[in-house]
Parts: structure tokens; sequence; C-alpha cells
């Protein structure tokens, strides 16, 4: 076949989402949907698009995601908006841009929908991705961060994720990190012939950061490091320590990992990581991060607004939902109509309404003009009962009810057709 003469791709490391995917999307967000409305998170949705400032300044610039992985847009009107790399920092402003700040709380969101991402494509890795997020604002209690956890770990153990595990730490907070950041600094200085390019950057940007570098030339330094778990202070050593005692209680298989610094600026106390286990090795296995961030909301609306949340990878519990072969529960069509000529096309859309107000799942083909073909059609789809509108039909305002399994058919009015299928259905169930 002569190809068309213009060839467009969707962008790089952004993907159609075809209708046999959809359905996992369909059965993540249900599972979201029903998880929520158990533990009182209500749904949000914000704009694609947020001011610049308010993700260089949330996120923080010096930031991988900020600095080199976001999408910035000048309008005509020339303001700097960028497409949102993460829901976090939106969420924060909807919270006071809506007067959120009033409600009970901890005031309890989830949203889901596409981020966006400048970086590299490979497996599980995309520039355009979707996230379910739960976030909470006004509660600094340890509590409110397992709940956080409890939520996602419920959710990928719904969805048939096999040998997940909580990766944790504490990064501190704006009392002890800076001590910490002081001492991790002078002795990662007294190595830094050994440290990668990049992070000889993030010495003097984010030192943080150099402890969940992944080149091996850093390993070994990182390995030596001081821990900030040696340097907690008082607050929130306790704050820690009752996290990971309701981990044990609640029996959440966690890994403490002192390396995880998460790369983000707002952190504070408690991150994590929900990671699975299975699966070959090297492949992008965190399946949501997530945190504390009690000085996010002071830095936006300049008020000490505690809060804690977690963003899960839509795209990668997919993949992983796909190799445990997660079953979709697809509806099956009970009922096929089978119609000829133009007046019967009609007739069959009103029969369709008249049967799905009474929730019954029926298909047609309405292109199609052979009721042999129909009726192959009726077969392959399994359904109970065919119905058929011939030209005789419409002129007597009927139609003939067909049950699939022995042939046998039944005239029925067209106004009582609906009425007369359910009532078929009902006496098979029966029988
Ligand atoms: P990674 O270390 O894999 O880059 P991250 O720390 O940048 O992850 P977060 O910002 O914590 O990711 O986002 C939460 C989740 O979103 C991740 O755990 C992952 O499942 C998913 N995610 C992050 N980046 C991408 C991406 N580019 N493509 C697909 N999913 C992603
Ligand atoms: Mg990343």
């Amino acid at each position: 076949m002569k190809q068309p003469s213009f060839k467009f791709q969707s962008p790089t490391g952004m993907k159609d989402i075809l209708p046999e995917e959809q359905v996992y999307f369909d059965a993540i967000e249900e599972v979201a949907r029903k998880y929520a409305s158990f533990y009182s998170f209500l749904r949000i949705d914000t704009p694609i698009l947020e001011d610049y400032q308010l993700f260089a300044k949330g996120t923080g610039e010096a930031t991988d995601i900020v600095e080199k992985q976001m999408y910035v847009l000048k309008t005509k009107g020339d303001e700097i908006l960028a497409l949102r790399p993460e829901f976090t920092p939106s969420l924060a402003r909807s919270y006071f841009e809506n007067g959120m700040i009033a409600w009970p709380h901890p005031v309890k969101l989830y949203t889901m929908g596409p981020v966006f991402r400048y970086e590299k494509p490979q497996a599980g890795r995309y520039r355009q991705f979707h996230q379910l997020n739960f976030e909470t604002f006004g509660s600094k209690r340890p509590i409110t961060d397992i709940e956080v956890i409890w939520l996602f770990y419920n959710i990928l153990k719904d969805l048939k994720i096999k040998d997940l595990a909580v990766q944790i730490n504490s990064i501190g907070d704006s009392q002890c990190r800076p001590y910490y950041k002081k001492v991790l600094v002078r002795y990662l200085k007294s190595q830094e012939r050994n440290l990668c390019p990049t992070c000889k950057k993030r010495l003097k940007t984010n030192p943080l950061r150099v402890l969940d570098c992944k080149e091996e030339k850093c390993q070994k330094v990182i390995s030596e490091a001081p821990q900030i778990l040696d340097h907690l202070c008082d607050e929130c050593k306790d704050h820690f320590k009752r996290v990971l005692e309701y981990l044990d209680d609640l029996e959440i298989p966690y890994i403490l990992n002192p390396y995880l610094v998460r790369g983000l600026d707002y952190y504070t106390k408690t991150v994590f990581e929900i990671v699975s286990q299975s699966g070959p090795d090297g492949r992008q296995n965190a399946l949501v991060g997530g945190g504390r961030y009690d000085d996010l909301l002071k830095l936006i609306g300049k008020k000490d607004i505690p809060a804690c949340g977690g963003a899960m990878g839509v795209e990668r519990v997919i993949a992983l939902m796909k190799e445990s072969g997660f079953k979709i529960q697809q509806a099956t069509p009970q009922i096929f109509i089978a119609q000829l000529g133009d007046k019967a096309k009609t007739q069959t859309l009103k029969l369709m309404e008249d049967l799905r107000k009474m929730n019954i799942l029926t298909e047609s083909q309405l292109s199609k003009d052979s009721l042999t073909n129909q009726l192959k059609i009726a077969n392959k789809l399994n359904v109970k009962f065919a119905v058929i509108i011939g030209e005789e039909e419409v002129l007597s305002k009927s139609v003939i009810i067909r049950d699939m399994s022995n042939g046998t058919q039944i005239s029925a009015s067209f106004d009582k057709a609906a009425e007369k299928i359910k009532q078929k259905i009902k006496g098979q169930k029966k029988s």
C-alpha cells in the first residue's frame, strides 16, 4: 500500500493509550476510588499547566525535576508556565487558593492524571506518564505517614502486585538537617576526587542527592558517608521510631534505607518508596514515592501546615499487572440486536436505549446489513438472546427474540420488547 505523503508520530516518550490499555487505567482508577471513598480522601483535579514558579519554588530549583526535566513554555501573554512534572505543589496551591484551610483538618485529597518530565525514555520511564496521588494537609502525626503508605500498599496488593516492600528513611527537618548537611558536605569534600562529575556539582547545590547517586564511582564514597539517622533531632527521631513501630504492627514489610533521600527539596522527616521486588533486576522498580513535607505549604502559602503524601506511577504498575496476569473484568453483552433496513436501524437504537435503562448490556452493528452476518456475530459474542428486526417486524411494530442456545424464536410487540427480554433473561437465570 502506498504510504501517505505525511508522517506524524507522537512525541518521543509520549504514547497513545489504546483501548486495550484503557481497561488497566480504569481498573486502577476504580480501586483508587474505592479506597479514597473508604478512607475519606476527596477527589481533586488541577490544571496540567501551572505557573513555572510554583515548581521552581515548591519542588525546588536544584532538583532534577525542575532543573532538567520540566517542560516550560512562554504564552502569548508572556506568562511562563510549566507542564506539571508532579502533583504535590499543585495540590498545595489549590489548598490555599480554594480556602481549604477553613475545612475540617486534616484535609485529605487524591488525584490522578498525566504528568510530564523531559527524561530519557526507556522501559518504565516516559515523558508523559500518569500518577495517582494521595495527599494530606494538616496532620503532623506519624500515623498520617502510615495511613498514606497503608493506602498505597493495599491498593497495590488489590492490583495483584507481588513482593512489595517499603523502602523508608527519615531525612530530618529544618532543625537537624542543616547540621547533618554540614557533616555530610565536610565528608564529601574530603572525597571529592572520587565522585562522578554530577555529584561534584550536587555537592554545591543539593548534597543530599549524592546519597542516591547510582554511579558505581560514587558507591564506595556513599557507603562510608555519615548517615542522617545518626544525626536526627529528638523530635524527628521520635517521629521515625513511631512510624517504624506502626509498620511492624501492621506487618508491612519494610527496608530501612539510609540512602533514600528522594529528589525533591520539600521533604522532611519520613521519605518512602514502595517497590516490587519481583521481576528482573535493574529495571525501574519504584512504584510509589512519597513522604512528609512539613515545610512546603509555608513556602507556597506562608502558613505552617504540616503535610504528607505520595505518588504512584500508573504505567509501572500496569506493566506489573500485565506480568502477573491481572484479570480484567470485562462485561459481556447479553443481547445482540440484528437489523435489516433503515427503519429497523432506528428501531434498534430505540430498543437499545430501553435495554440500557434496564441495565441489560446490548450490542448491535448498525453499519452491517446482512442478517446472516449479524447473527454470526451474535453467535461469536455468545449472547443469550438475539433480537431480530427485519422489514416485516418494522411493518408489524414487533421484534423476534431468538434463544441462541436452542434456536427457538418468539415474537413480541416492539413496545413490550424490552420488558419481554428482561423476563426471558430472568427466566433463564432461574432454570
Ligand atoms: P525515579 O527514581 O524512578 O526517577 P522518581 O523519584 O523521579 O522516580 P517520583 O517523583 O517519586 O519518581 O514519582 C512517583 C512515581 O512515579 C515513581 O515511583 C514512578 O513509579 C513514577 N515515575 C516517575 N518518573 C516516571 C517516568 N518518567 N515514567 C514513568 N513513571 C515514572
Ligand atoms: Mg526521576
